[in-house]
Protein backbone atom coordinates (compact mmCIF):
# COMPACT_ATOMS: atom_id res chain seq x y z
CA UNK A 1 0.00 0.00 0.00
CA UNK A 2 1.22 3.88 -1.11
CA UNK A 3 2.48 5.22 1.95
CA UNK A 4 1.64 9.19 1.19
CA UNK A 5 -0.25 10.53 -1.12
CA UNK A 6 -0.62 13.97 -2.91
CA UNK A 7 -3.73 15.24 -3.59
CA UNK A 8 -3.97 17.09 -7.31
CA UNK A 9 -7.30 18.98 -6.52
CA UNK A 10 -9.00 21.59 -4.07
CA UNK A 11 -12.40 21.70 -2.89
CA UNK A 12 -14.78 19.06 -1.61
CA UNK A 13 -13.22 15.97 -3.61
CA UNK A 14 -9.59 16.78 -2.37
CA UNK A 15 -11.23 16.70 1.51
CA UNK A 16 -13.03 13.56 0.60
CA UNK A 17 -9.71 11.97 -0.56
CA UNK A 18 -8.05 13.08 2.28
CA UNK A 19 -10.70 11.82 4.81
CA UNK A 20 -9.86 8.22 2.85
CA UNK A 21 -6.45 8.09 3.16
CA UNK A 22 -6.41 8.95 6.96
CA UNK A 23 -9.12 6.08 7.66
CA UNK A 24 -6.41 4.23 5.10
CA UNK A 25 -3.55 4.99 7.33
CA UNK A 26 -1.99 6.75 4.31
CA UNK A 27 -0.27 9.91 4.76
CA UNK A 28 -1.33 13.08 2.81
CA UNK A 29 0.01 15.69 0.82
CA UNK A 30 -2.50 18.75 -0.35
CA UNK A 31 -1.17 21.41 -3.08
CA UNK A 32 -2.76 24.57 -2.98
CA UNK A 33 -3.00 27.92 -4.94
CA UNK A 34 -2.40 31.55 -3.39
CA UNK A 35 -6.18 31.42 -3.16
CA UNK A 36 -6.74 28.45 -1.28
CA UNK A 37 -4.08 29.40 1.62
CA UNK A 38 -7.02 28.94 4.22
CA UNK A 39 -9.00 26.49 1.97
CA UNK A 40 -10.26 23.38 3.86
CA UNK A 41 -8.30 20.97 2.21
CA UNK A 42 -4.78 23.20 2.65
CA UNK A 43 -5.48 22.74 6.82
CA UNK A 44 -6.83 19.80 6.84
CA UNK A 45 -3.89 17.13 4.98
CA UNK A 46 -0.67 16.52 6.75
CA UNK A 47 1.79 18.76 4.58
CA UNK A 48 0.75 21.13 2.01
CA UNK A 49 2.50 22.93 -0.75
CA UNK A 50 2.05 26.24 -2.32
CA UNK A 51 2.23 25.16 -5.93
CA UNK A 52 1.23 29.04 -7.79
CA UNK A 53 -0.71 31.92 -8.21
CA UNK A 54 -4.71 31.54 -8.10
CA UNK A 55 -5.13 30.89 -12.03
CA UNK A 56 -5.76 26.99 -12.21
CA UNK A 57 -3.33 27.17 -15.25
CA UNK A 58 -0.28 28.54 -12.59
CA UNK A 59 -1.23 25.65 -10.17
CA UNK A 60 -3.94 22.65 -10.46
CA UNK A 61 -3.16 22.89 -14.05
CA UNK A 62 0.38 22.78 -13.68
CA UNK A 63 1.93 19.79 -13.81
CA UNK A 64 5.07 20.09 -13.47
CA UNK A 65 4.89 21.80 -10.18
CA UNK A 66 2.57 19.06 -9.15
CA UNK A 67 5.10 16.59 -10.01
CA UNK A 68 8.15 18.33 -8.30
CA UNK A 69 5.61 18.66 -5.01
CA UNK A 70 5.23 15.17 -5.12
CA UNK A 71 8.93 14.53 -5.53
CA UNK A 72 9.56 17.01 -2.69
CA UNK A 73 7.60 15.47 -0.61
CA UNK A 74 7.91 11.95 -1.24
CA UNK A 75 4.63 11.02 -2.01
CA UNK A 76 4.29 7.67 -4.25
CA UNK A 77 0.82 8.49 -6.01
CA UNK A 78 -1.69 11.57 -6.67
CA UNK A 79 -4.63 11.35 -6.41
CA UNK A 80 -6.21 13.75 -9.07
CA UNK A 81 -10.03 13.60 -8.64
CA UNK A 82 -12.33 15.38 -10.99
CA UNK A 83 -11.98 17.92 -13.49
CA UNK A 84 -8.04 19.67 -13.51
CA UNK A 85 -5.49 16.98 -14.36
CA UNK A 86 -7.82 13.87 -14.06
CA UNK A 87 -8.61 13.21 -17.48
CA UNK A 88 -5.09 14.42 -18.84
CA UNK A 89 -3.30 11.65 -20.37
CA UNK A 90 -0.16 13.32 -20.58
CA UNK A 91 -0.28 13.82 -16.82
CA UNK A 92 -1.11 10.20 -16.21
CA UNK A 93 2.28 9.50 -18.67
CA UNK A 94 4.44 11.86 -16.78
CA UNK A 95 3.38 10.42 -13.23
CA UNK A 96 4.44 6.80 -15.17
CA UNK A 97 7.45 8.23 -16.31
CA UNK A 98 8.84 9.60 -12.72
CA UNK A 99 7.43 6.60 -11.39
CA UNK A 100 4.73 7.65 -9.17
CA UNK A 101 1.20 6.25 -9.43
CA UNK A 102 -1.46 8.15 -11.16
CA UNK A 103 -4.86 6.73 -8.95
CA UNK A 104 -7.21 6.21 -12.44
CA UNK A 105 -6.19 4.41 -15.66
CA UNK A 106 -3.25 4.53 -17.99
CA UNK A 107 -2.42 7.14 -19.86
CA UNK A 108 -2.85 5.28 -23.16
CA UNK A 109 -6.84 4.26 -21.85
CA UNK A 110 -7.53 8.21 -20.94
CA UNK A 111 -6.43 9.09 -24.45
CA UNK A 112 -8.02 6.02 -26.33
CA UNK A 113 -11.26 6.98 -23.95
CA UNK A 114 -10.81 10.70 -23.84
CA UNK A 115 -11.47 10.68 -27.65
CA UNK A 116 -15.21 10.51 -27.95
CA UNK A 117 -15.48 9.70 -31.55
CA UNK A 118 -12.77 6.81 -31.54
CA UNK A 119 -14.47 5.15 -28.07
CA UNK A 120 -17.79 5.32 -30.47
CA UNK A 121 -16.09 2.96 -32.81
CA UNK A 122 -14.20 0.65 -30.49
CA UNK A 123 -17.98 0.44 -28.77
CA UNK A 124 -19.24 -0.53 -32.10
CA UNK A 125 -16.59 -3.30 -32.54
CA UNK A 126 -17.68 -4.86 -29.09
CA UNK A 127 -21.05 -4.53 -29.56
CA UNK A 128 -22.16 -2.05 -26.94
CA UNK A 129 -24.98 -0.05 -28.85
CA UNK A 130 -24.09 3.61 -29.55
CA UNK A 131 -26.15 6.45 -31.19
CA UNK A 132 -26.20 6.35 -34.98
CA UNK A 133 -23.75 8.97 -35.80
CA UNK A 134 -20.48 9.16 -37.86
CA UNK A 135 -17.44 6.71 -37.57
CA UNK A 136 -14.55 9.67 -38.92
CA UNK A 137 -13.75 12.61 -37.04
CA UNK A 138 -15.29 15.97 -39.08
CA UNK A 139 -13.72 19.13 -39.64
CA UNK A 140 -15.84 21.18 -41.78
CA UNK A 141 -19.56 22.31 -41.77
CA UNK A 142 -20.10 20.95 -45.76
CA UNK A 143 -19.07 17.52 -44.62
CA UNK A 144 -20.82 17.36 -40.96
CA UNK A 145 -24.22 18.66 -43.09
CA UNK A 146 -24.31 16.17 -45.71
CA UNK A 147 -23.96 13.76 -43.41
CA UNK A 148 -26.92 15.01 -40.88
CA UNK A 149 -28.85 14.98 -43.98
CA UNK A 150 -28.21 11.23 -44.67
CA UNK A 151 -29.23 10.99 -41.24
CA UNK A 152 -31.81 13.07 -40.49
CA UNK A 153 -32.63 15.30 -38.34
CA UNK A 154 -32.36 16.39 -35.62
CA UNK A 155 -28.93 15.90 -35.24
CA UNK A 156 -26.09 16.80 -32.03
CA UNK A 157 -22.66 18.11 -33.14
CA UNK A 158 -20.38 17.12 -30.79
CA UNK A 159 -16.51 17.92 -30.15
CA UNK A 160 -13.83 14.69 -30.39
CA UNK A 161 -12.69 15.66 -26.98
CA UNK A 162 -15.20 17.52 -25.29
CA UNK A 163 -16.57 17.20 -22.34
CA UNK A 164 -18.48 19.42 -19.44
CA UNK A 165 -21.23 20.06 -21.92
CA UNK A 166 -19.19 22.09 -24.50
CA UNK A 167 -18.51 21.89 -27.93
CA UNK A 168 -21.70 20.49 -28.33
CA UNK A 169 -24.97 21.80 -30.59
CA UNK A 170 -28.03 19.88 -31.21
CA UNK A 171 -29.42 21.26 -34.51
CA UNK A 172 -33.16 20.91 -35.72
CA UNK A 173 -33.40 22.01 -39.23
CA UNK A 174 -30.50 21.98 -42.28
CA UNK A 175 -30.76 25.96 -42.43
CA UNK A 176 -29.06 25.53 -38.59
CA UNK A 177 -26.33 23.19 -39.45
CA UNK A 178 -23.53 25.46 -40.25
CA UNK A 179 -23.91 28.08 -38.06
CA UNK A 180 -23.54 25.57 -35.39
CA UNK A 181 -21.40 23.40 -36.09
CA UNK A 182 -18.90 26.43 -36.52
CA UNK A 183 -20.11 28.09 -33.64
CA UNK A 184 -19.08 23.64 -31.65
CA UNK A 185 -16.03 23.92 -33.44
CA UNK A 186 -14.98 27.40 -32.15
CA UNK A 187 -15.44 26.49 -28.67
CA UNK A 188 -13.74 22.82 -29.10
CA UNK A 189 -10.66 24.87 -30.22
CA UNK A 190 -10.67 27.16 -27.47
CA UNK A 191 -11.93 25.16 -24.95
CA UNK A 192 -9.87 21.75 -25.43
CA UNK A 193 -7.56 23.11 -28.35
CA UNK A 194 -8.83 20.47 -31.14
CA UNK A 195 -11.51 20.86 -33.59
CA UNK A 196 -12.01 17.14 -34.59
CA UNK A 197 -15.97 16.67 -34.61
CA UNK A 198 -18.78 14.00 -34.59
CA UNK A 199 -22.22 14.05 -35.21
CA UNK A 200 -24.82 12.07 -33.61
CA UNK A 201 -28.51 11.55 -34.16
CA UNK A 202 -30.23 13.41 -31.06
CA UNK A 203 -32.17 11.43 -28.99
CA UNK A 204 -35.38 13.04 -28.12
CA UNK A 205 -36.62 13.26 -24.78
CA UNK A 206 -33.50 10.64 -23.06
CA UNK A 207 -32.62 9.64 -20.13
CA UNK A 208 -29.10 9.95 -18.61
CA UNK A 209 -28.09 6.95 -16.97
CA UNK A 210 -24.63 6.08 -16.13
CA UNK A 211 -23.22 2.70 -14.35
CA UNK A 212 -20.17 2.54 -12.00
CA UNK A 213 -17.45 0.83 -12.95
CA UNK A 214 -14.34 -0.72 -11.38
CA UNK A 215 -11.41 -3.10 -12.64
CA UNK A 216 -8.88 -3.92 -11.28
CA UNK A 217 -5.33 -4.72 -12.99
CA UNK A 218 -6.05 -8.51 -13.38
CA UNK A 219 -9.27 -8.07 -15.73
CA UNK A 220 -11.30 -8.29 -13.38
CA UNK A 221 -14.54 -5.88 -14.20
CA UNK A 222 -17.53 -5.16 -11.71
CA UNK A 223 -20.54 -2.60 -12.15
CA UNK A 224 -22.28 -0.93 -8.70
CA UNK A 225 -25.48 -0.72 -10.53
CA UNK A 226 -26.73 3.06 -12.26
CA UNK A 227 -27.22 6.77 -11.68
CA UNK A 228 -29.63 8.86 -13.27
CA UNK A 229 -28.34 12.33 -14.00
CA UNK A 230 -31.43 13.25 -16.15
CA UNK A 231 -31.74 16.48 -14.39
CA UNK A 232 -29.64 18.75 -16.27
CA UNK A 233 -29.35 22.29 -16.91
CA UNK A 234 -27.64 23.08 -20.57
CA UNK A 235 -25.99 19.02 -20.21
CA UNK A 236 -24.97 19.67 -16.78
CA UNK A 237 -25.91 17.77 -14.31
CA UNK A 238 -27.84 19.22 -11.28
CA UNK A 239 -29.43 16.22 -9.45
CA UNK A 240 -28.12 12.57 -9.49
CA UNK A 241 -29.99 9.72 -7.75
CA UNK A 242 -29.72 5.51 -7.83
CA UNK A 243 -31.73 3.71 -8.78
CA UNK A 244 -32.65 4.77 -11.89
CA UNK A 245 -37.37 4.95 -11.39
CA UNK A 246 -36.62 3.80 -15.78
CA UNK A 247 -35.30 0.84 -15.41
CA UNK A 248 -36.59 -2.64 -15.03
CA UNK A 249 -34.80 -5.46 -14.22
CA UNK A 250 -34.29 -6.95 -17.24
CA UNK A 251 -32.61 -3.48 -19.05
CA UNK A 252 -30.73 -2.73 -15.61
CA UNK A 253 -29.19 -6.13 -15.94
CA UNK A 254 -28.26 -5.73 -20.39
CA UNK A 255 -27.26 -1.77 -19.62
CA UNK A 256 -24.40 -3.09 -16.38
CA UNK A 257 -23.46 -6.37 -18.81
CA UNK A 258 -23.34 -3.15 -21.54
CA UNK A 259 -21.28 -1.39 -19.29
CA UNK A 260 -19.02 -3.97 -18.22
CA UNK A 261 -18.27 -4.89 -22.00
CA UNK A 262 -17.55 -1.54 -23.08
CA UNK A 263 -14.99 -1.96 -19.91
CA UNK A 264 -13.51 -4.80 -21.33
CA UNK A 265 -13.42 -3.52 -24.81
CA UNK A 266 -10.69 -0.92 -23.71
CA UNK A 267 -8.64 -3.11 -21.24
CA UNK A 268 -10.30 -0.78 -18.37
CA UNK A 269 -8.58 -0.49 -14.83
CA UNK A 270 -9.61 1.69 -11.49
CA UNK A 271 -13.08 3.59 -10.83
CA UNK A 272 -14.82 4.78 -14.34
CA UNK A 273 -18.43 5.58 -15.77
CA UNK A 274 -19.86 4.18 -18.75
CA UNK A 275 -22.59 6.58 -19.61
CA UNK A 276 -25.95 5.40 -21.27
CA UNK A 277 -28.79 7.17 -23.14
CA UNK A 278 -31.81 5.88 -22.07
CA UNK A 279 -35.20 6.07 -24.76
CA UNK A 280 -38.60 6.60 -24.10
CA UNK A 281 -38.60 2.56 -25.53
CA UNK A 282 -35.84 1.62 -22.92
CA UNK A 283 -33.63 1.23 -25.87
CA UNK A 284 -29.60 2.22 -24.30
CA UNK A 285 -27.13 3.84 -26.10
CA UNK A 286 -23.32 4.23 -25.35
CA UNK A 287 -22.38 8.19 -25.08
CA UNK A 288 -18.84 8.41 -23.45
CA UNK A 289 -16.57 6.60 -20.22
CA UNK A 290 -15.39 9.00 -17.92
CA UNK A 291 -12.06 8.31 -17.03
CA UNK A 292 -12.04 9.46 -13.35
CA UNK A 293 -14.21 9.55 -10.27
CA UNK A 294 -17.62 11.47 -10.55
CA UNK A 295 -18.92 14.15 -8.89
CA UNK A 296 -21.94 11.61 -8.11
CA UNK A 297 -20.15 9.03 -6.51
CA UNK A 298 -21.46 9.53 -3.26
CA UNK A 299 -24.87 8.04 -4.65
CA UNK A 300 -23.35 5.09 -5.40
CA UNK A 301 -21.59 4.66 -2.32
CA UNK A 302 -24.58 5.45 -0.56
CA UNK A 303 -26.67 2.18 -1.90
CA UNK A 304 -24.14 -0.12 -1.94
CA UNK A 305 -21.67 0.65 0.84
CA UNK A 306 -18.89 0.48 -1.34
CA UNK A 307 -16.12 3.62 -0.46
CA UNK A 308 -14.88 4.35 -4.16
CA UNK A 309 -12.21 6.17 -3.07
CA UNK A 310 -10.25 3.62 -1.06
CA UNK A 311 -11.05 1.19 -3.81
CA UNK A 312 -9.73 3.59 -6.46
CA UNK A 313 -6.10 3.64 -4.01
CA UNK A 314 -6.18 -0.05 -3.54
CA UNK A 315 -6.55 -1.12 -7.46
CA UNK A 316 -3.91 1.26 -7.85
CA UNK A 317 -1.55 -0.28 -5.37
CA UNK A 318 -2.10 -3.55 -7.14
CA UNK A 319 -4.96 -5.26 -4.92
CA UNK A 320 -7.06 -7.17 -6.81
CA UNK A 321 -11.04 -6.14 -6.37
CA UNK A 322 -12.45 -6.67 -2.91
CA UNK A 323 -15.84 -7.39 -4.70
CA UNK A 324 -16.87 -9.88 -6.83
CA UNK A 325 -20.44 -8.45 -9.20
CA UNK A 326 -22.73 -11.16 -7.41
CA UNK A 327 -21.16 -9.50 -3.40
CA UNK A 328 -22.90 -6.17 -4.81
CA UNK A 329 -26.34 -5.61 -3.68
CA UNK A 330 -28.00 -2.35 -4.73
CA UNK A 331 -29.96 -1.12 -1.24
CA UNK A 332 -32.55 1.44 -0.93
CA UNK A 333 -32.30 4.60 -2.99
CA UNK A 334 -30.04 7.87 -3.22
CA UNK A 335 -30.05 10.86 -4.24
CA UNK A 336 -27.52 14.01 -4.44
CA UNK A 337 -27.94 17.73 -4.71
CA UNK A 338 -25.25 19.93 -6.12
CA UNK A 339 -25.12 23.37 -4.29
CA UNK A 340 -23.38 25.79 -6.53
CA UNK A 341 -22.61 29.57 -6.07
CA UNK A 342 -24.77 31.15 -8.81
CA UNK A 343 -27.39 33.07 -9.55
CA UNK A 344 -30.38 31.52 -11.00
CA UNK A 345 -31.84 35.01 -11.57
CA UNK A 346 -29.06 36.25 -13.44
CA UNK A 347 -28.83 33.02 -15.94
CA UNK A 348 -26.97 31.24 -13.35
CA UNK A 349 -24.24 33.26 -13.15
CA UNK A 350 -21.27 32.62 -10.79
CA UNK A 351 -21.53 34.04 -7.05
CA UNK A 352 -18.08 34.31 -5.48
CA UNK A 353 -18.02 35.63 -2.16
CA UNK A 354 -17.28 35.15 1.54
CA UNK A 355 -20.12 33.08 3.78
CA UNK A 356 -21.42 35.07 6.54
CA UNK A 357 -22.96 32.06 8.66
CA UNK A 358 -24.11 28.65 7.65
CA UNK A 359 -25.49 25.83 8.91
CA UNK A 360 -25.38 22.26 7.79
CA UNK A 361 -27.89 20.04 8.85
CA UNK A 362 -27.63 15.97 9.69
CA UNK A 363 -29.67 13.38 10.64
CA UNK A 364 -30.39 9.65 9.76
CA UNK A 365 -29.41 8.90 6.42
CA UNK A 366 -27.59 12.47 5.50
CA UNK A 367 -24.97 12.97 3.47
CA UNK A 368 -22.97 16.31 3.20
CA UNK A 369 -19.67 16.93 1.07
CA UNK A 370 -18.19 20.47 1.37
CA UNK A 371 -15.17 22.23 2.02
CA UNK A 372 -16.92 25.59 2.73
CA UNK A 373 -17.07 26.86 6.47
CA UNK A 374 -18.34 29.85 8.38
CA UNK A 375 -16.02 32.74 7.23
CA UNK A 376 -14.63 31.00 4.28
CA UNK A 377 -14.06 33.40 0.76
CA UNK A 378 -15.16 31.45 -2.21
CA UNK A 379 -12.37 32.47 -4.67
CA UNK A 380 -13.69 33.17 -8.48
CA UNK A 381 -11.28 31.25 -10.10
CA UNK A 382 -12.66 27.80 -9.92
CA UNK A 383 -16.21 25.38 -10.11
CA UNK A 384 -18.92 27.16 -8.39
CA UNK A 385 -20.19 24.24 -6.55
CA UNK A 386 -19.86 24.16 -2.93
CA UNK A 387 -21.58 21.27 -1.33
CA UNK A 388 -23.15 17.91 -2.62
CA UNK A 389 -26.17 17.32 0.03
CA UNK A 390 -26.87 13.78 -0.30
CA UNK A 391 -29.11 11.48 1.70
CA UNK A 392 -30.44 7.56 1.86
CA UNK A 393 -33.72 6.38 2.75
CA UNK A 394 -35.46 3.22 1.97
CA UNK A 395 -37.19 3.71 -0.88
CA UNK A 396 -37.87 6.77 -3.28
CA UNK A 397 -40.69 8.53 -2.04
CA UNK A 398 -39.14 8.26 1.88
CA UNK A 399 -35.87 9.90 0.13
CA UNK A 400 -37.63 12.35 -1.67
CA UNK A 401 -39.15 13.44 1.82
CA UNK A 402 -35.99 13.19 3.40
CA UNK A 403 -33.93 15.34 1.00
CA UNK A 404 -36.62 17.90 0.81
CA UNK A 405 -36.52 18.44 4.52
CA UNK A 406 -32.84 18.43 4.65
CA UNK A 407 -32.40 20.71 1.86
CA UNK A 408 -35.17 23.18 3.56
CA UNK A 409 -32.39 23.35 6.62
CA UNK A 410 -29.75 24.14 4.96
CA UNK A 411 -28.75 28.00 4.87
CA UNK A 412 -25.52 29.47 3.46
CA UNK A 413 -25.52 33.07 4.06
CA UNK A 414 -23.37 35.80 2.14
CA UNK A 415 -23.35 34.37 -1.04
CA UNK A 416 -25.70 33.68 -3.52
CA UNK A 417 -26.93 29.82 -4.07
CA UNK A 418 -29.07 27.74 -6.64
CA UNK A 419 -30.71 25.91 -3.35
CA UNK A 420 -34.35 27.48 -3.76
CA UNK A 421 -34.03 26.66 -7.22
CA UNK A 422 -33.24 22.77 -6.14
CA UNK A 423 -35.91 22.86 -3.68
CA UNK A 424 -38.26 23.47 -6.17
CA UNK A 425 -37.38 20.85 -8.62
CA UNK A 426 -37.79 18.90 -5.46
CA UNK A 427 -41.50 19.86 -5.16
CA UNK A 428 -42.25 19.41 -8.37
CA UNK A 429 -44.73 17.07 -9.40
CA UNK A 430 -43.03 16.06 -12.44
CA UNK A 431 -39.99 15.35 -10.80
CA UNK A 432 -41.69 13.25 -7.60
CA UNK A 433 -43.35 10.85 -9.79
CA UNK A 434 -40.19 9.90 -11.26
CA UNK A 435 -40.71 11.30 -14.86
CA UNK A 436 -37.61 13.01 -15.84
CA UNK A 437 -35.47 13.31 -18.90
CA UNK A 438 -33.07 15.33 -19.99
CA UNK A 439 -35.27 18.18 -21.26
CA UNK A 440 -37.21 18.23 -17.84
CA UNK A 441 -35.29 21.60 -16.44
CA UNK A 442 -36.21 23.34 -20.18
CA UNK A 443 -39.54 22.49 -19.90
CA UNK A 444 -40.72 22.27 -16.45
CA UNK A 445 -38.69 25.97 -15.98
CA UNK A 446 -37.96 26.99 -19.57
CA UNK A 447 -34.63 27.71 -18.95
P1 LIG B 1 -19.98 15.90 -21.89
O1 LIG B 1 -18.79 14.98 -21.90
O2 LIG B 1 -19.67 17.25 -22.43
O3 LIG B 1 -20.71 15.89 -20.58
P2 LIG B 1 -21.80 13.91 -23.04
O4 LIG B 1 -21.52 13.25 -24.33
O5 LIG B 1 -21.59 13.12 -21.80
O6 LIG B 1 -20.98 15.28 -22.98
O7 LIG B 1 -23.31 14.43 -23.05
C1 LIG B 1 -23.82 15.26 -22.02
C2 LIG B 1 -25.33 15.36 -22.11
O8 LIG B 1 -25.74 15.84 -23.40
C3 LIG B 1 -26.06 14.03 -21.95
O9 LIG B 1 -26.27 13.70 -20.62
C4 LIG B 1 -27.37 14.34 -22.67
O10 LIG B 1 -28.21 15.14 -21.86
C5 LIG B 1 -26.93 15.20 -23.82
N1 LIG B 1 -26.66 14.38 -25.05
C6 LIG B 1 -25.47 13.92 -25.46
N2 LIG B 1 -25.58 13.24 -26.63
C7 LIG B 1 -26.88 13.26 -26.96
C8 LIG B 1 -27.66 12.72 -28.06
N3 LIG B 1 -27.09 12.05 -29.06
N4 LIG B 1 -28.99 12.93 -28.04
C9 LIG B 1 -29.59 13.62 -27.04
N5 LIG B 1 -28.93 14.16 -26.01
C10 LIG B 1 -27.59 13.99 -25.94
Amino acid sequence: MFNKILIANRGEIAVRIIRACREMGIKTVAVYSEADKDALHTQLADEAVCIGKAQASDSYLNMERILCATIATKADAIHPGFGFLSENSRFASLCEKCNIAFIGPTADIIEKTGDKSQARNTMIEAGVPVVPGTKEPIFDAKTGEQYADSIGYPVMIKAALGGGGKGMRVVRAKEEFESNFNNAQREAVNGFGDNSMYIEKYVEHPKHVEFQILADHYGNVIHLGERDCSIQRRHQKMIEESPSTALDEATRKAMGEAAVNAAKAVKYRNAGTVEFLLDNKNNFYFIEINTRIQVEHGVTELVTGIDLIKEQIKIAAGEKLSYAQEDVVLRGAAIEIRINAEDPSKNFAPCPGTIKDMHIPGGNGIRIDTAVYTGYTIPPYYDSMIMKVMAYDKDRESLIKKIRSVLGEVIIEGVTTNLDFQYDILNNERFISGDVNTDFISNEFGL
